[in-house]
Formats: structure tokens, sequence, C-alpha cells
């Protein structure tokens, strides 16, 4: 929290990043030492980190950077490829509990995918900016191109999709303030993949707006543009989160009984009589108009 230290997270390996069953990297307990092996892909930040926090199969492990086996290929450059051979740490470098990897891999996620989501909000909000400008300042066929309801679309779309994730992520902000990264993990979820989905389309329309200049490295909208299939993998990849959010989801709902959906009208008209037998059987003008209602609904 000081800056004084810098760490990375090291758990993505080069065959598998979206199912952790895939990773290999593992701790063996040798006397007061764990001996760690494997070999990590993307860890970003790894070659300026002081500590790595290491994802094994039996836990999530702090390894000083220097420590002897750790080894940090050239490529790539930011997002590093690690080789952890005979890695030997103190047993109190196990973080949590032996085999809590996964439980304390989404607690640590869950806060940074919200954060992506925050920033992605300031990058949509300046393509936004930069598109509004652009559409009061340019002309084309006789009027400025706000005026023209193609680029009226546009704006609509991106100002309604931008305010949009701006309110989703404070709805999940406030749930995590209030109870816990855990209890609000569908909502995590849907940021995430949205985040991705509203840079990408507003960004692109920004881009559009600027015409040729649109297309260059002139403006920030090509480097926004292209960070969009970034934010759509890193902190798992989009169909994750839309597993996830529709589990999660369909968990408040139940399949109906028998063979008509809950809202199949005949069936609830069916019920309603039943229901209100009684009152149809005493007020003769309700039941006509019950009768009349049914046939002009099965017209
Ligand atoms: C900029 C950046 C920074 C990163 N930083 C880190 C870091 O600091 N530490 C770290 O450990 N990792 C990091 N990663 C890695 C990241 O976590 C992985 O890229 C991510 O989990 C996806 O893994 P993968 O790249 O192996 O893709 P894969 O798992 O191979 O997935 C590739 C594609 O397969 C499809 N797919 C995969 N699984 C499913 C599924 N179940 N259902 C449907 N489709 C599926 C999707 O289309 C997916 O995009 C970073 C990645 C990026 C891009």
């Amino acid at each position: 929290m000081n800056q004084e230290i810098w760490s990375a997270y090291s758990m993505t390996e080069p065959q598998g990043g979206s199912d952790p069953d895939l990773f290999k990297t593992h701790a063996v307990r040798d006397g007061e030492e764990w001996v760690i092996n494997g070999e990590k892909w993307f860890t970003s930040a790894g070659r300026a980190a002081d500590i790595l926090f290491v994802m094994c199969t039996n836990g999530i492990f702090i390894v000083p950077r220097t420590t002897p086996g750790v080894e940090i290929m050239d490529v790539p450059s930011t997002h590093n490829h690690i080789r952890y051979t005979d890695v030997r740490v103190p047993l109190d470098h196990l973080l949590g509990p032996e085999d809590g990897a996964k439980v304390l891999a989404q607690r640590r996620l869950g806060g940074g995918r919200i954060h992506h989501a925050m920033r992605t909000i300031a990058q949509c909000k300046r393509a936004f900016d930069m598109m509004c400008e652009r559409a009061l300042s340019r002309e084309s066929h006789g009027k400025v191109i706000a005026d023209h309801q193609m680029v009226q679309q546009a704006i609509a779309d991106s100002y309604v999709e931008i305010q949009q994730l701006r309110l989703m992520v404070l709805w999940t902000a406030w749930t995590i303030d209030n109870s816990s990264t855990q209890a609000a993990r569908t909502q995590i979820a849907a940021c995430k993949f949205t985040c991705a989905k509203v840079l990408r389309d507003v960004s692109y329309r920004a881009m559009h707006m600027l015409g040729s200049l649109g297309t260059t490295n002139l403006t920030p909208l090509q480097a926004m543009w292209a960070g969009a299939p970034t934010m759509s993998v890193a902190d798992g990849v989009d169909e994750l989160h839309k597993v996830t959010v529709a589990r999660n989801v369909l968990k408040g709902y139940k399949p109906h009984d028998g063979l008509w959906p809950t809202e199949y009208y005949p069936a609830k008209r069916e019920a309603a009589r039943k229901k209100f037998a009684d009152v149809l059987a005493t007020e003769p003008e309700l039941a006509t108009y019950a009768d009349r209602a049914a046939r002009f609904a099965a017209r």
C-alpha cells in the first residue's frame, strides 16, 4: 500500500489460462521449506516485482523474485513468462490455507475486475467527449455532422451504454462495500464483460466519427479500441464471466410444473376461474364479462 515493494500475480500457465484444472505448477514440502516447480505465463510486471504471488495446484505462495530458480524469459517483455525450477521458500510463505488457491484467487481477481470496469468508464467517457466535440465541429453536406441523424444515433447509443455501465459499476461497488466480493460475484462478472463491449463499441464509433484522423495514432482512440480485446481476455475471458452470470442468475429460478409455462394464458385463465368460482357464481355480470374476455382472447 505504501508502494515500498511491488508484487505480481503469477497464475496463468502457457497450456491453459481459463481452466485452473489445467495448471501444473506445484509445491512440495521438504522439511522447513516448500519447493516449487512449474511455468507461468503473462505474469504482468513480473520482471519488476519484488514478490510474486505464485498460484500452485496446492495453494498460493509468496516468492521473492530474486529467489534462485526464478527465471524470467525475454518475451513477452511486460507480461512475463516465468519458469520456477526447484524454487525454495520458507513454510510461512504459503498464503492462506493449503489447497485454498482457487478461493483466494477469486477474492483477489474480484477486486481487480471491478477496477478494470472503473478505468474503462473513464476511457469510454474520453472517447465520447471526443466524439461529441467532433460532431459539433465538422461539417458535411451543408450542416455540422451533429445534425445528421445517424451521427445522433451513435451519440445517443454511446451515452446510454456508458451510463448503464457506470450505474452497474456503482451498484456493484456498493454491494461490495456492504457485503463482500463473493456476494457481488455475479455483478462483478457482468461489469467485466460489459465494460469490454462498451469500450469496443464507443471507441469504434468515436474513431469512425473522426474519419481519417480516427484511423491514425494521432489521438488516443486507436489505443482505446485496440485495448478492447485485451479487456475481453485479461482477468478472465468474456465467455467465463457470462457463464458465471447465467449460472448464478438461474439459481433464482426453477422449472415450471406440468406442460405449460407459468405465463401460458389459457392455463392461467383456467386457474383463475377455479380460484374465483364462488365469486363468478354469485355475480353473473362478472361471469358474462369473463366469458366474453375468454372468447376474445381465443380469437
Ligand atoms: C493484458 C493482460 C494481462 C494479464 N495479466 C495477468 C497476470 O498478471 N497474471 C496472470 O496470471 N495472468 C494474466 N493474464 C492472463 C489472463 O488471465 C489469461 O489470458 C486469461 O485467463 C485467459 O487465458 P488464456 O489466455 O490462456 O486463454 P484461453 O484459456 O486459451 O482461452 C482462449 C479462448 O478460448 C475460449 N474459451 C476458453 N474457455 C472457454 C469456456 N469455458 N467457454 C467458452 N469459451 C472458452 C474463449 O474464446 C477464449 O477467449 C493477463 C492477460 C492479459 C491479456
